[in-house]
C-alpha cells in the first residue's frame, strides 16, 4: 500500500506515521531524514543535494524529486511507503506522480489530518519541555503533579521559543499555502480521506486504521 500523509505541525502527523508504517508494514520516508540519509551514504543525488545546502541554497525541486525515486525504489518498500513533508508543493506533485507511476507504485490513499487552527493554537502554545529529558506536558491536557516541574525527571518545565501564536501563525500559513493545491490535486483523482485530528490519539488511530484497512 501506498501512502502519503498531511497535516500542519501538531496535528500528531509523527504519531499516525509510525503507527501506519508498523500496522501496515510500509516504509516511513519523511522528507527530513530521507536527506539526511542520502548525505550520509553520499549516493550521487545525496552528493548533489548537499553542494546546494552547504552554499545555503534550497535544494531544488528536480533533485528531492530524483530523490523520492531513488527512496522508494529500496527493497524496504517492497510492501509500499508512506511519503511525510513530500510532495509539498503543486509542481512536486506533478513530478512524482509521473516518477510514481513509471516505476509502478503510484499512490493509494492520501490521509489529511484535519483541525482548526484554534485547537491547533491550543495544542501548541500550552506544550511545555522538560529542559532536561525532553519530556512533553500541556498545561491542560497533560499537567505534570507539580506545575512547571517534569514528573519523570524533576527538571525544570519550558516553553520553546517556536511554540508562541505569532510564530505558529507564520508556519500555519506556510504550510496552507504549499499544501492546498496538493490536497486538492489529490481530492480530484479521489484519493484523499480527512480524518478529524481533534480527537485522543486512540480515536484519530481509529479512524486512520479503519479506513486504511479497507482501501
Ligand atoms: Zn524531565
Amino acid at each position: 500500500m501506498n501512502l502519503l500523509i498531511m497535516g500542519p505541525a501538531g496535528s500528531g502527523k509523527g504519531t499516525m506515521s509510525e503507527k501506519i508504517a508498523n500496522k501496515f508494514n510500509v516504509a516511513h520516508i519523511s522528507t527530513g531524514d530521507m536527506f539526511r540519509e542520502a548525505i550520509s551514504k553520499q549516493t550521487p543525488v545525496g552528493v548533489e543535494a548537499k553542494g546546494y545546502i552547504d552554499e545555503g541554497k534550497l535544494v531544488p525541486d528536480d533533485v528531492t524529486n530524483r530523490m523520492v525515486k531513488e527512496r522508494i525504489m529500496m527493497d524496504d518498500c517492497a510492501n509500499g511507503y508512506l511519503l511525510d513533508g513530500y510532495p509539498r508543493n503543486l509542481a512536486q506533485a506533478h513530478a512524482f506522480d509521473e516518477v510514481a507511476y513509471q516505476i509502478d507504485k503510484p499512490l493509494d490513499a492520501v490521509i489529511n489530518l484535519t483541525l482548526d487552527y484554534e485547537v491547533l493554537v491550543d495544542r501548541i502554545t500550552g506544550r511545555r519541555i522538560c529542559e532536561d529529558c525532553g519530556a512533553i506536558y500541556h498545561i491542560q491536557s497533560k499537567q505534570p503533579q507539580v506545575e512547571g516541574v517534569c514528573d519523570v525527571c524533576g527538571g525544570k518545565l519550558y516553553q520553546r521559543e517556536d511554540d508562541t501564536e505569532e510564530k505558529l501563525k507564520v508556519r500555519y500559513e506556510e504550510y496552507l499555502n504549499q499544501t492546498e493545491a496538493v490536497i486538492e490535486f489529490y481530492r480530484e483523482k479521489g484519493l484523499v480521506k480527512d480524518i478529524n485530528a481533534d480527537q485522543a490519539i486512540e480515536d484519530v488511530w481509529k479512524d486512520v486504521e479503519d479506513y486504511l484497512e479497507a482501501v
